[in-house]
């Protein structure tokens, strides 16, 4: 590995490293990644890691070092590299087709750079319906207890984590949340416990008027607020009360989408038919910036009055006619599909599910273990009994031992309050069984390290 100290001085003088407290960096150096292979890194200090969060922030689904995505990047950016998309491109076109193939009842595909602007898109088109079609009625966005969209102000509107939101008021109106639905933390008692959380949801429809309410979103498995898969009986509930009040539904897919949880969309396990899809994260696995906001030609159609200049929708994406990011999406789709990665996610996600429940039967400090695919959450309690939550430091902890034993993990998002206790785990679609057995290891040391020996 090179000398990289000019990198590091550079890096600690000049970057404003994103979600970070930066205090700890004038006695200590930031992590940088230097190389990919895979689903490894190396950091500057020629240290290899098994990446089990792939990137961080569970993007790079397919691995590293594709030279196949570079290829067709390069390709691409030499023959056209930029093009507004009030024209078109010819990666877009055909990513779009090759998506919706796989979201039967979706159709249309308006492009962006980033989840939070793709998921702003749906609140804009839902307003815009409004502003239409329901003379100013069903602006209301329902969002979820938890959940988490986005950091723009719109999106942190409809933020379910109240220390991400804190200090950036004020924030847009009518935006409104209902609980969520984790039975581990359970808020009612009650067996059907999925009909009930749901349940919740038309509570607070009524509460707030059917006819003020335009949109209920919600991630299919919730991410950073806890790796939140919803119980039995939630969706078809869910996909009910959308129905009879006529409330558009939109589904997060930012990060469960493009195969995370072994399936194309989170959304496919349960069954259910939404109004707008966005995705992000692993739609081109960090190649290139790349977001989706997906609808049905019903909704598009609400576009379409040539008579009226307030009527096609009135938003742009610069970016969003960058043609690296379908060019990269394309081949990534390809690789999916050629190297069956739904089929090895759904595998060595039940490896990993069955390693970590292991690990509950022998360290006393894990209370939950959750999750669907390559995306699953250890939830630390102080007590199982009361299930009092572990404190964040030692969490913290946990993930930084798993790091010095070379595994890279995370946890919650550090946004609610007294509950970042959720262990993160997301490798890249990628891994083998070799790679499971090696981060359930770690946590099973870095655990022991933290907590005492298993059984602690
Ligand atoms: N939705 C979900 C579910 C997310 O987890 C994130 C990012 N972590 C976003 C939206 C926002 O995506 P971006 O950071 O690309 O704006």
């Amino acid at each position: 590995m090179n000398d990289l100290a000019p990198v590091i001085a550079a890096d600690k003088a000049h970057v404003w490293h994103h979600m970070m407290q930066h205090k700890p960096f004038e006695t200590s150096d930031p992590r940088i990644i230097v190389e990919g292979k895979g689903a490894h890194v190396w950091d500057a200090a020629g240290r290899r890691f098994l990446d089990a969060v792939s990137g961080g922030v569970w993007t790079v689904n397919v691995g590293y070092g594709r030279t196949s995505i570079a290829d067709a990047v390069r390709d691409q950016l030499v023959r056209m590299n930029y093009f507004a998309q009030a024209a078109g491109s010819i990666p877009a076109a055909l990513f779009a087709e090759r998506i919706t193939a796989k979201m039967p009842g979706l159709s249309r595909v308006y492009y962006g750079t980033s989840g939070s602007e793709a998921n702003e898109k749906v609140f804009k088109m839902v307003r815009q319906i409004s502003a239409r079609h329901h003379g100013g009625g069903k602006s209301k966005i329902l969002y979820r207890e938890r959940d988490y969209h986005g950091t723009t102000l719109g999106t942190l509107a409809a933020c379910g984590q109240p220390e991400r939101a804190a200090q950036y008021g004020p924030f847009p109106d009518g935006f409104v949340e209902v609980p969520h639905c984790l039975e581990y933390r359970a808020q009612w008692d009650d067996p059907d416990y999925g009909r009930r959380a749901a349940d919740a949801i038309e509570e607070v429809i009524l509460r707030e008027g059917p006819e003020t309410v335009g949109l209920l979103c919600l991630e299919p498995v919730t991410a950073g607020g806890g790796v939140i898969v919803p119980p039995a009986g939630y969706w078809d509930r869910v996909q009910e009360i959308c129905r009879r009040y006529d409330i558009l539904l939109h589904i997060d897919e930012v990060v469960c989408g493009l195969g995370r949880t072994g399936e194309w969309f989170g959304y496919q396990h349960f069954g259910i038919q939404p109004d707008f899809v966005t995705m992000a994260k692993g739609v081109a696995s960090g190649y290139a910036a790349i977001a989706l906001t997906v609808t049905t030609e019903a909704v598009f159609e609400r576009f379409k009055d040539e008579a009226d200049p307030l009527a096609h929708f009135r938003d742009i994406s610069t970016f969003g006619g960058c043609t690296a990011g379908p060019a990269a999406a394309l081949e990534n789709m390809r690789i999916i599909e050629e190297e069956n990665l739904l089929e090895n996610t759904r595998a060595m996600g039940a490896r990993l599910m069955a390693n970590l429940r292991a690990l509950q039967s022998r360290h006393a400090v894990i209370g939950d273990v959750r999750g669907l695919g390559l995306f699953q959450g250890v939830e630390l309690v102080a007590d199982r009994a009361t299930r009092h939550p572990a404190e964040e430091r030692l969490v913290a902890r946990v993930v930084a031992e798993c790091a010095a034993e070379g595994v890279i993990i995370g946890m919650t998002n550090r946004s609610l309050p007294g509950m970042n206790n959720t262990l993160c785990l997301s490798p890249p679609l990628i891994v083998t069984e070799e790679d499971i057995d090696t981060i359930t290891a770690a946590i099973d040391t870095a655990l022991s390290r933290v907590f005492g020996g298993a059984g602690a």
